[in-house]
């Protein structure tokens, strides 16, 4: 290759300088992050050599290895090959689609649904499509990224809100909605960081009464909570959310996101949400493991409650509140603290995920242990006990 002059990397230069700052300046705070080369195989994982137990995978049922998920996706390749070679709009709307779309309808209880490629690019879709300048987006202060990235893109207001804290979002409500043309509720069915579900109940009747539609963001609720139905199914009556969206790489073990919601909005979706129509549509293989891991479970209630029994086993080990979600956090305040409370459980065998800002708010790192099927009670009961005594106590 030809070498550049001098004048020419000059840009060059600068840029890794500048990346570089940013980059001593996150080691200084302990927020560096690298991702580690990990191996998994269920609940175990190899890390540097080692083979640790892990708490820190969202694949709750285990179903990314469970043998007629992989039977469906390995046959899927056979007939179909891997990639879908263009966007659902152009060739990319593999037959499968309509069969998985139809299933998650059925599983939330609503008129249809829409599959995106990630839960992430499903909340940029939807949010974006609907919202607009004239409009108010009403966010939970700790709900996912993705949310808060979909209501930043389609150039609403965005109003935070206290966490689930539904006194402070009235207020809101009352102050804003009448200045705005159209309005969203948006949170967390059950928070990716925290475990807890959203107030479902009262955030609908504020939906009702302020004229502002709701989203629940269930990534971490389908497969778990409401029989594996998801956060909305977790009360009764059950409260009327009109936008369910979800991803399918946590409990349903592969990738991909959703929304459930009625005819006319998830049509909407496929011919204006920029990240579907102008993504690739998901690979055949993928589609077809996610029908194969809806079926497990819209059919096996006994693995569908195990997640939670174990986090509630480890909550009430610890005497902490008991678990209502797979996820439980331990909040150790400092990076520092959670990142080496995460070392010492790895030399114990544990693998343990360090939640450090920006993830969670500044002064809020923690450990996030995330419960699966498979894991063996007596391992939560060893793990319990090393928090208690090692990483509590001190
Ligand atoms: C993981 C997650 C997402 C993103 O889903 P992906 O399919 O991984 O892109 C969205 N919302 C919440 C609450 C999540 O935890």
């Amino acid at each position: 290759m030809p070498r550049a002059d001098s004048s020419d990397l000059s840009g060059t230069y600068s840029l890794d300088a500048v990346a570089g700052a940013k980059l001593a300046a996150l080691e200084a705070k302990a927020l560096l992050r690298t991702p580690a080369e990990t191996t998994r195989d269920g609940v175990h994982v190899t890390r540097g050599g080692r083979r640790l137990l892990s708490f820190a995978c969202n694949d709750y049922l285990d179903l990314s290895r469970h043998p007629a998920v992989k039977q469906a996706a390995v046959d899927a390749i056979g007939k179909y090959g891997v990639g879908a070679g263009a966007s659902r709009l152009v060739t990319g709307n593999h037959p499968l689609y309509a069969e998985l779309e139809s299933k998650l309808a059925t599983l939330k209880g609503t008129e249809a649904a829409c599959v995106f490629g990630s839960g992430y690019l499903a909340n940029v879709g939807i949010i974006s499509t609907l919202m607009g300048r004239n409009d108010a987006v009403f966010v939970d202060e700790l709900a996912h990224n993705c949310i808060l990235s979909g209501a930043k893109m389609s150039g609403a207001a965005v109003h935070l809100f206290r966490h689930n804290d539904t006194a402070h979002l009235g207020e809101l409500l009352a102050a804003e909605r009448a200045k705005h043309r159209h309005a969203l509720i948006a949170t967390d069915g059950v928070f990716s960081m925290d475990g807890d579900l959203a107030p479902l109940p009262a955030l609908a009747a504020l939906s009702d009464q302020f004229d502002a539609w709701l989203l629940a963001d269930d990534a971490h609720g389908v497969g778990v909570v409401g029989g594996g139905r998801g956060s909305s199914f977790a009360f009764t009556p059950r409260p009327h959310v009109a936008l369910q969206m979800g991803t399918l790489s946590k409990a349903v073990g592969g990738y991909g996101g959703y929304l459930c919601a009625s005819h006319t909005v998830v049509d909407l979706m496929k011919s204006r949400a920029g990240s579907l129509v102008y993504s690739t549509g998901l690979p055949p293989a993928i589609v077809a493991a996610a029908i194969a891991a809806l079926d497990i479970i819209a059919t096996d209630p006994v693995t569908v409650a195990k997640p939670l029994a174990k986090a509630r086993a480890f909550t009430t080990a610890l005497g902490l509140g008991d678990a209502t979600s797979a996820i439980v956090p331990v909040v150790l305040g400092d990076s520092k603290a959670a990142l080496a409370a995460a070392a010492l459980l790895e030399t114990e065998g544990f693998l343990v995920a360090a939640i450090r800002p920006p993830t969670v708010p500044q002064g809020t790192a923690r450990l996030r242990f995330t419960f699966s099927a498979s894991h063996d009670d007596a391992d939560i009961n060893r793990l319990a006990a090393i928090v208690a005594e090692r990483i509590l106590k001190s």
